[in-house]
C-alpha cells in the first residue's frame, strides 16, 4: 500500500498515529464511551488539524484531501470510535456547501468547520426513508423570504453535539414533484431540535430530530432548488470510501490485539500462535485488510485526481473494507476465547463498533446496487 502514498502522505500518516497513540489514547482512556462529543475532544481534533482536509483553503483549511481524510480516519477509528465519527461528520456536513454554497455560506460556515468551532452534521435519513432517499417527507414550503421546514429525521450522527446541520427537505413544483433541496440549519433555529437520543450497541452521538415549523431565510438553501439529491449522493460518494478506511483501521486494531494475544496466551504447553489453525486465521487477517486499503486509498487517489469513476470505486471500497473488518474483528474475538466476549476488551468493544458500518452511509446491499448498475453499464457499452 505504501507505494501508493507520497512521502509526504507517509509522514502525515505517522503524524496521525502519533496523536492517536498520545492524546487521542488519554481522552479515550478519559471519556470511554459517550453519546455526546466532549469539548475537549472536538478541541483536541481540531488542533490537530484534522477537519483542515475537508476544507479549500481559501476557506480556511489546507485544501480537501481524500487521501489525508482516510489516513486519518484508519488511524482514528482504531483508537476511539467517537473521534473518527467526529471527524466523519464535519466532512458529510460540510462538503454540500464545499459543492454549491455560496460565497456568503463559505465565509460564514466553513472557516468555522475547519477550526473546530462548529460541529456540523448531515440529516437526510428518516423513519420512511433510509435507502430509498427519494421517498423523504420533510418539506421545505416556500415562504416570503425564504423557506418553512417540517418534518422528521432519524439516525442523526453528531445530531445532539452539532451545532449546525445540512437538511435535504422535499420542495415539491409542479413540473418536479419530487425535487429534494438542501439546506443549513443553525442550533437554535425556532423549532428545530433534537427529538429523542437514540440508543445504539455502540457509543454514538445518535439522534432524531424535529422540524416544526423552522423558518429559514432564503441564503440558508444550498445551491439551485431541486439539487438536493444530487449534493447528497455527491457528498456520499466521497465520504464512502473514509466509511472504508474506518473499517480498515478497527480491523487492523483487532488483528493487533489477536497478534499479541495469540503469542502470550499458552494451551497445550506452547503458546496458541504456534497453532497452525491461529496462523492461518492471522494469514487470511491480514490480507483482507491488506485487500481492503488498496481499495480505499485506490478510491481517494482516484478522487483527488477527479476521475470519473470515483462513485464507483468508493462503493466498491466500502462495501469490501467494511465486510472484510467486521470478519476479521470477528476472528480476533474467536482468537481471544472467553476473554474475547468480556465486556469492554479492545475486541468486544470493536465488535460492536465495527457493525453499524454496513449499514450507514448505504447498505452493503445498495453498495452492490451501486456496483452491479456500474458493471452492467459497462458491460452493454459497445465494444
Ligand atoms: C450508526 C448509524 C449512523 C447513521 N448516521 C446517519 C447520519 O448522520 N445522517 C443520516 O442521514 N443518516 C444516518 N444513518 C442512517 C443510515 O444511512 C441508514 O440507516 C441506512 O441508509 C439504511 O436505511 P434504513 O436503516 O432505513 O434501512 P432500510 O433502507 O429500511 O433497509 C433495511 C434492509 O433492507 C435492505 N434493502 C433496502 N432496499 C433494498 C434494495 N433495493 N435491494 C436490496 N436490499 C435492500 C437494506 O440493505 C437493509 O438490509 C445512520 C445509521 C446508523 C446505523
Amino acid at each position: 500500500m505504501e507505494i501508493m502514498l507520497s512521502p509526504e502522505d507517509l509522514a502525515y500518516r505517522h503524524q496521525c498515529k502519533m496523536y492517536a497513540r498520545g492524546e487521542l489514547a488519554e481522552l479515550a482512556e478519559r471519556f470511554g464511551e459517550i453519546n455526546y462529543v466532549p469539548e475537549a475532544l472536538r478541541l483536541s481534533l481540531a488542533r490537530a488539524g484534522f477537519f483542515k482536509y475537508l476544507i479549500p483553503e481559501k476557506y480556511g483549511g489546507y485544501g480537501l484531501s481524500a487521501v489525508r481524510v482516510c489516513l486519518a480516519r484508519e488511524v482514528l477509528a482504531g483508537t476511539y470510535g467517537p473521534a473518527d465519527v467526529t471527524l466523519a461528520m464535519q466532512g458529510l456536513g460540510s462538503y454540500p456547501i464545499v459543492l454549491a454554497g455560496t460565497d456568503a455560506q463559505k465565509q460564514k460556515f466553513l472557516p468555522s468547520v475547519a477550526s473546530g468551532e462548529r460541529l456540523t452534521t448531515f440529516a437526510l435519513t428518516e423513519m420512511g426513508a433510509g435507502s430509498d432517499v427519494s421517498s423523504l417527507e420533510t418539506v421545505a414550503k416556500p415562504i416570503h423570504g425564504g423557506y418553512c421546514l417540517s418534518g422528521r429525521k432519524r439516525f442523526i450522527s453528531n445530531g445532539y453535539s452539532a451545532d449546525m446541520a445540512i437538511i435535504f427537505a422535499k420542495t415539491r413544483t409542479a413540473d418536479n414533484p419530487k425535487a429534494i433541496s438542501a439546506f443549513v440549519i443553525e442550533k437554535g433555529t425556532k423549532g428545530y431540535e433534537v427529538d429523542r437520543r437514540l440508543e445504539l450497541i455502540s457509543a454514538h452521538d445518535i439522534v432524531s430530530l424535529k422540524l416544526d415549523r423552522a423558518v429559514l431565510p432564503k441564503e440558508n438553501l444550498i445551491g439551485k432548488i431541486g439539487d438536493g439529491f444530487k449534493l447528497a449522493m455527491q457528498t456520499l460518494n466521497f465520504m464512502r470510501m473514509t466509511v472504508g478506511a474506518a473499517a480498515v483501521g478497527m480491523g487492523q486494531a483487532a488483528l493487533d490485539e489477536a497478534l499479541a494475544y495469540a503469542m502470550r496466551r499458552v494451551q497445550f504447553g506452547s503458546p496458541i500462535s504456534r497453532q497452525q489453525a491461529i496462523k492461518f486465521k492471522i494469514a487470511e487477517m491480514a490480507t483482507a485488510l491488506e485487500a481492503a486499503r488498496l481499495l480505499v486509498y485506490r478510491a481517494a487517489i482516484k478522487k483527488d485526481h477527479g476521475a470519473p469513476d470515483v462513485a464507483l470505486a468508493a462503493s466498491m471500497a466500502k462495501l469490501y473494507a467494511t465486510e472484510a473488518a467486521w470478519r476479521v474483528i470477528d476472528q480476533a474475538v474467536q482468537i481471544h476465547g472467553g476473554v474475547g466476549v468480556m465486556k469492554n476488551s479492545k475486541v468486544e468493544r470493536l465488535y460492536r463498533e465495527v457493525r453499524p458500518l454496513r449499514i450507514y452511509e448505504g447498505t452493503s446491499e445498495i453498495q452492490k446496487l451501486i456496483i452491479s448498475r456500474a458493471v452492467f453499464k459497462a458491460a452493454e457499452k459497445p465494444k
